[in-house]
């Protein structure tokens, strides 16, 4: 928190133009701090003339810390649902090992929950030489204040020149503001991370104007390097046992656990057959499957093949499926071994969703449909006749007689 000594406050506005935050208003010739806007950047406190303002608790980054050379070593943060890892986790530990072998640096995953400490061996084995561990019943649900707070701690005292998270519903919503609190950037939903050579600076590649083209994102002023990626656009390393590596306890002040924010009820919701994200098999509809008849073929071939079902957002803002089922820039992102899109043009949007899968399987009337351009096998035909086919078809071989 900022304090103003209204004593010695004389009310001469510099620290007011030097708070670029718009923290500072001068009333009735005192300094006044909304501590909501503030950032604890300490400007304020440097640019008073009389010594009036102090900055207490969690200081921001001053000058001296943006020595960008001072800044080292890859974090990834890890992410646990329901006591089991996000498979994020694994991916961006498999990128990490990549980019701190680059940088010849360190990998080290940060662990925040409740009873957590016996799972930090799992990080080493996919790929972590340390691991961070903040163990304490505040951190039982997702408390986005107290995990960012933490966070922004841990990487002001050790300083990580890169942090990666999940662009996941828990990245999402509290990442953006260890950003803020670090005062660096955010490449948000990247799809593409590389260490140049030349400058060491992370290159953050990630769909831009709609999708329409591919931006790299440099963060070449301030560190930590802080980007995020959504689950399945990387692969994850195969589990190693024999891999070595450090488990660190962090004790950290009780202050940092309070929350503004109370969790009354955590919900698990259920959903029939293989989650989306999860599925080895996706059947997405598109706008071409015309109408809800269609849609629940689709939902029995789905159900035949044990496969997840996805949709267009054309399909999702139809209501024919529910937008948890949207695959693309604005959906989820899946990368399973098997793709079949049924009356799916493939704009852009919807391929950055789906073309990390192995084999994709296109069925379109229109010949020069963009999604055949991706496509390993194409179907030029109606999904009103080749539909009814494929559902007898698979579904007969697989002895479901009322097919
Ligand atoms: C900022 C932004 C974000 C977006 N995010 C997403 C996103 O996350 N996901 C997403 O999917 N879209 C997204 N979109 C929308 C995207 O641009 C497309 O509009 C959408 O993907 C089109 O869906 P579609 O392929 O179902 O429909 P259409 O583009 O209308 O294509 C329908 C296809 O079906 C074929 N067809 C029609 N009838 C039949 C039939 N009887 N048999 C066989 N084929 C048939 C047609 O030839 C056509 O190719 C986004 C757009 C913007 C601007």
């Amino acid at each position: 928190m900022v304090t103003v000594d209204i004593e010695k406050c004389v009310g001469c506005g510099e620290c007011e133009d030097v708070c670029t935050f718009g923290a500072i208003s001068i009333v009735d010739e005192k300094a006044v701090v909304d501590q909501d806007v503030c950032t604890r950047c300490g400007a304020c406190a440097e640019a008073c003339p009389e010594g009036a303002i102090e900055v207490k608790g969690e200081a921001g980054l001053s000058g001296q810390d943006r020595v960008l050379e001072d800044w080292k070593g890859v974090w990834v943060v890890a992410e646990t649902r329901h006591g089991n890892f996000a498979p994020v986790t694994f991916e961006l530990l498999g990128k990490g090992r990549e980019l701190a072998k680059d940088l010849s640096t360190e990998l080290t995953a940060v662990l925040m929950g409740k009873d957590i400490k016996a799972q930090a061996e799992t990080l080493i084995v996919r790929g972590a030489d340390r691991v961070l561990v903040v163990d304490n019943p505040a951190l039982e649900n997702l408390v986005d204040d107290v995990f960012a707070r933490i966070l922004a701690r841990l990487a002001r005292d050790e300083k990580p020149e890169i942090i990666l998270a999940g662009a996941t519903a828990m990245g999402r919503s509290f990442i953006p503001q260890v950003a803020t609190l670090l005062e660096t950037g955010l490449t948000a939903d990247c799809t593409g991370l590389e260490i140049s050579p030349d400058s060491r600076n992370l290159l953050q590649t990630r769909p831009a104007f709609g999708g329409n083209l591919m931006a790299t994102i440099v963060c070449d002023t301030t560190r930590p390097q802080m980007a995020t990626v959504r689950p399945h656009v990387l692969k994850a390393l195969d589990p190693d046992p024999s891999r070595k590596g450090r488990v660190v306890d962090v004790e950290l002040e009780k202050d940092l656990f309070n929350s503004r924010i109370k969790v009354l009820e955590s919900v698990v919701e259920e959903v029939e057959g293989p989650g989306l994200t999860d599925a080895e098999i996706v059947i997405t509809a598109g706008r071409g499957v015309e109408n809800q008849k269609y849609i629940a073929l689709l939902e029995g071939l789905a159900h035949c093949m044990e496969a997840g079902i996805g949709a267009t957002r054309a399909v999702t803002d139809a209501g024919w499926l529910p937008g948890r089922a949207q695959i693309g820039q604005t959906g989820v992102t899946v990368s399973p071994k098997l793709y079949m899109g049924f009356g799916v043009s493939g704009a852009i949007q919807h391929l950055v969703g789906m073309q990390g899968a192995d084999i994709i399987v296109a069925v379109n009337k229109d010949p020069d449909a963009p999604i055949f351009d991706i496509a390993t096998y194409g179907i030029v035909g109606d999904v009103k006749e080749v539909l009814p086919l494929l559902y007898q078809r698979i579904c007969q071989e697989r002895g479901i007689e009322d097919a």
